[in-house]
């Protein structure tokens, strides 16, 4: 999703915190001084707003959720990082992330998209023997907020569906379009056995921002134990431009290298991180 969504979406967050703090006020007032009637609906009303701006951030933001079940970074204690890219495969993109990785001796994680693996399935076996992580990354990337169950499990079992034959057992990753989420969808994920992935840095290195500031947004403040998003694709869509991603790659493996920091695949990251 673009960055200037994220802004509106904080913009709107923060008008609704002043909101809210002017209706707890009023609470206040009127359980102090006013009518049983009036405590009810204040009480009830701020109840409700609490609750429609919780379930809002929990969809929308991947990483917003208090029961510890979306994993968005690894363990704090080992220099590790994971490089993660999404809605791929898309050439000439993909090959020339993996031409890179593969001269770094990079380890990498691809959410890829159903669509994307039908039209690439040779890149996909590349990936997988040049050592590389892939996950679900649903069957067209649409947004699963508005699916019911069947829909949802649709896109799940078509990922599956156009991977058969190229290389199982896989790891069971699963990362939301956009990182959008509901608690059906979590619920049907722990079904199937998936693990729900997010990130604790994204770039937006699909807006095509520019390389300088690609770069900038990737080295700022690198801590332990981090995922990184990236994108080699777009949607189920093909050939859409990716080129900024692939030419900060290089200097940003030698920037992470000459902190001392290590690259591996998502499985390797999590299985070191504290429950
Ligand atoms: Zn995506």
């Amino acid at each position: 999703l673009p960055l200037r969504v994220y802004l509106l979406s904080f913009f709107i967050g923060l008008v609704g915190v002043a909101l809210f703090s002017v209706l707890l006020v009023r609470c206040l007032r009127v359980l102090r001084t006013g009518s049983r009637f009036a405590k009810i609906c204040y009480v009830s009303f701020l109840l409700l707003f609490v609750a429609l701006a919780y379930s809002l951030c929990y969809i929308l933001f991947p990483c917003f959720d208090l029961s510890g079940t979306v994993l968005c970074r690894g363990s704090h204690s080992g220099k590790v990082i994971a490089l993660t890219f999404d809605d791929g495969p898309n050439e000439p993109y993909t090959s020339q992330i993996l031409d890179i990785l593969k001269q770094a001796k990079v380890p990498a994680t691809f959410f890829l998209v159903g669509k994307n693996i039908e039209r690439y399935p040779a890149l996909v076996q590349r990936m997988i023997r040049e050592g590389h992580t892939v996950g679900n990354h649903s069957l067209d990337h649409a947004s699963l907020i508005f699916m019911n169950r069947r829909e949802i499990l649709n896109e799940i079992e078509g990922w599956e569906k156009a991977m058969q034959g190229i290389a199982l057992p896989l790891p069971k990753l699963f990362r939301a379009p956009h990182g959008w989420k509901t608690p059906w969808l979590v619920s049907i994920l722990k079904e199937k056995g998936y693990s729900l992935i997010g990130w604790s840095r994204g770039v937006w290195d699909s807006d095509l921002p520019g390389v300088e500031v690609l770069q900038q947004r990737l080295t700022q403040k690198i801590s332990n134990g981090e995922i990184i998003l990236l994108h080699d694709g777009c949607d189920s869509r093909a050939g859409v431009d990716r080129s900024q991603t692939v030419a900060v790659l290089p200097e940003t493996i030698r920037f992470y290298r000459q902190q001392g920091f290590q690259f591996t695949t998502l499985p390797h990251l999590l299985a070191s991180s504290p429950p």
